[in-house]
Parts: C-alpha cells; sequence; structure tokens
C-alpha cells in the first residue's frame, strides 16, 4: 500500500510540475517540484534553519545556542534573558527566514497549512519539554482582526495540531480583551510588551484549570504576546504553559 501511494505521490508531483508548474514562494526563481515541499522548493527548505531535535536550544525559551552539549545537559541550557518569562518551555519549526517565512505568510492569506509545516509542528509537540501538554489553545486574535481576515491563522495551527497528537483543542477560552496596537518593525521589546500587557483573558477558567496548556502561534518574536498568554492562563488556573509557534524571530 505504501508502495501504491509513494507510486502516487510521484505521478502526481510529475504532472504538478508539467501542467502547473508554481513557482517557488522563498526564492520565486525555481519551481516547487513536489507537493510536500510546497510553498518552497526543495533548496530553500534546504538553506533554511529548522529545529529537528538534534540542536542546542534554551530550554525554556528555544533560543539557538551556540556549541553542542551532551543530550542529559540539555534541560540545563538557559539564555537567561526569558528567566521572566511566565511560560514554562518555547519551541519553533524553525527561523523565520527563507522556506518558513514563505509558509507563515502564505497562511496569512490563505487557511491551508503546508505539509511540511503540519509535519514539523507535530514532531515539535511530540518532543520533550511540549510531549507534557494536555491542551491545545491558540493565541486569539482581536474579533474585529479575526473579520477582516476571515480566519485566525494561529487557530487553524493549533486546531490541525491537536488533531495529529491527539490533544483536545480549545479556541474558545483564551480571548483578546483589548484591540492592541499592531507590532510594527520599529517597535522595540519594551513597546511590543506594554502594547500586550494585560490583553488577554480567560473566558472559562474551568476548561483551563490544572491543564499543561500548548499555547500556539505563527511566529516568536519578542516572547512578548506568549508571555501575556501564559500570564492569564496561569492566573486562570493552568498547571503549566508550553509554546509552539510556526517560526521563531532570526
Ligand atoms: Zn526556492
Ligand atoms: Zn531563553
Amino acid at each position: 500500500m505504501a508502495g501504491l501511494t509513494n507510486t502516487i505521490d510521484r505521478l502526481f508531483d510529475a504532472a504538478l510540475a508539467l501542467v502547473y508548474p508554481q513557482a517557488c514562494a522563498a526564492c520565486g526563481v525555481r519551481g516547487v517540484e513536489r507537493r510536500a515541499d510546497w510553498p518552497a522548493c526543495a533548496e530553500c527548505w534546504d538553506a533554511t534553519r529548522l529545529f529537528e531535535g538534534g540542536e542546542t536550544l534554551c530550554w525554556k525559551c528555544g533560543a539557538p545556542a551556540g556549541g553542542e552539549v551532551p543530550e542529559e545537559v540539555k534541560p540545563n541550557v538557559r539564555c537567561r534573558r526569558c528567566e521572566p518569562e511566565a511560560f514554562k518551555a518555547a519551541r519553533a519549526c524553525g527561523l523565520y527566514e527563507g522556506a518558513l517565512r514563505a509558509s507563515v505568510l502564505g497562511l496569512k492569506r490563505e487557511p491551508f497549512i503546508p505539509p511540511r509545516l503540519s509535519r514539523m509542528l507535530r514532531e515539535a509537540a511530540r518532543r520533550a519539554p511540549l510531549d507534557e501538554a494536555t491542551l491545545v489553545v491558540p493565541v486569539p486574535l482581536h474579533r474585529r482582526r479575526e473579520r477582516e481576515r476571515g480566519f485566525n491563522q494561529a487557530a487553524l495551527l493549533a486546531s490541525s495540531l491537536a488533531k495529529n497528537v491527539g490533544l483536545p483543542f480549545d479556541a474558545w477560552s483564551l480571548t483578546r480583551l483589548a484591540h492592541s496596537e499592531r507590532h510594527r518593525a520599529g517597535m522595540d521589546a519594551l513597546a511590543r510588551r506594554e502594547s500586550v500587557e494585560g490583553a488577554f483573558g480567560v473566558d472559562r477558567p474551568r476548561l483551563v484549570g490544572g491543564q499543561n496548556v500548548l499555547l500556539v502561534d505563527d511566529v516568536f518574536t519578542t516572547g512578548a504576546t506568549a508571555d501575556a498568554c501564559a500570564r492569564a492562563l496561569l492566573d486562570a488556573g493552568a498547571r503549566a504553559v508550553f509554546v509552539l509557534t510556526a517560526a521563531r524571530a532570526v
């Protein structure tokens, strides 16, 4: 059966490249030859720094650390900059560049998750320390913004991930109270933090009480949003908050 599926996949990929050559969304030059790589070409995926479990990261915030340490030392690696953050640990599929950046940008326009991103999210959620999670919750968009866009890309990622790892999904308990200023490129870390402080609340504390929440978003930038959401969830009785994003700022 696997053989047949592979053959069908290959035939489909060949047909796709012939009848519908699609330019890579990252480089815009080469074509996307395999459905599994969409929306970027294989070369762009190769050039994107992805986290696949072997690398050394700050165990708490997931920031890449220089050098390698033995496996048993990894849970002790800390960058120390993330000490005040309320979440227990944050991870991303890779850095916000190349193929991953193109995937995230595409997700803001169209509610479709690239297969490769979906697989990486599933694998990250199954690795320590995120594997302690018991409930998947997306970072909410303000209702007005969700209406403008038609969907919340974080909720899309979270619901698909929840299904893939067999965890319950809750997109209703955590809500965005204030319509915070859009994060602009020029905003510094402090301004970003102030813009989301107190911006989140929990409507149904009963549903998050005692849970190890896996908070899902598209991009981890300064950690301000994740921290504000984690505080709201912990105030509502969550046991711990883990964070998983498609990408983290370079
Ligand atoms: Zn490319
Ligand atoms: Zn850190």
